[in-house]
């Protein structure tokens, strides 16, 4: 039972440095959002997936490898409403629960994905933040982000 803990924990392993590994290399800016991981893992809906990819660990392998490749990582503080937010119009929904995986937006009628609209949503307030964006920020009720690592450009 040990040795095919170890074989599950290694292969785990290898992939998220797989993964962050080619999201790095593929790209010149990576935005994530800060996960209040202990909370998410209390649903039951979403403790396997959470505890099994290891969300802490990605992120920081993500952040570590940005900085080593010349690449900018930027976290989004976790109250921004990335799901909650329609991507096309920045309409905000009062609720989502989260068994609901699409919705349609009540403002403009975009059909979303539950994920791709958090990710649209996640990348545009990093590319915000990056571009120091305050007005943006205030105007979209988005709380000051973290900034890891500041690219020399911006600087
Ligand atoms: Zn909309």
């Amino acid at each position: 039972m040990a040795r095919i803990h170890v074989k599950i924990t290694d292969s785990r392993k290898d992939w998220t440095h797989k993964l962050t590994s080619r999201l790095v290399s593929e790209n010149q800016v990576l935005a994530a959002k800060s996960l209040q991981v202990k909370n998410r893992v209390k649903n039951p809906c979403l403790a396997k997936a959470v505890s099994d990819v290891g969300w802490s660990e990605i992120t920081r392998q993500l952040e570590y490898k940005a900085n080593g490749y010349g690449r900018t990582f930027v976290q989004i503080d976790k109250f921004y409403p990335s799901s909650k937010r329609c991507s096309t119009c920045g309409h905000i929904l009062e609720s989502l629960t989260l068994d609901v995986r699409s919705w349609t937006c009540p403002e403009c009628g975009a059909e979303h994905c539950r994920d791709a609209n958090a990710a649209k949503n996640i990348l545009s307030a990093g590319l915000a933040i990056l571009a120091g964006a305050d007005a943006l920020r205030l105007h979209e009720k988005v709380p000051r982000g973290t900034r890891n690592h500041k690219p020399a450009e911006l600087e």
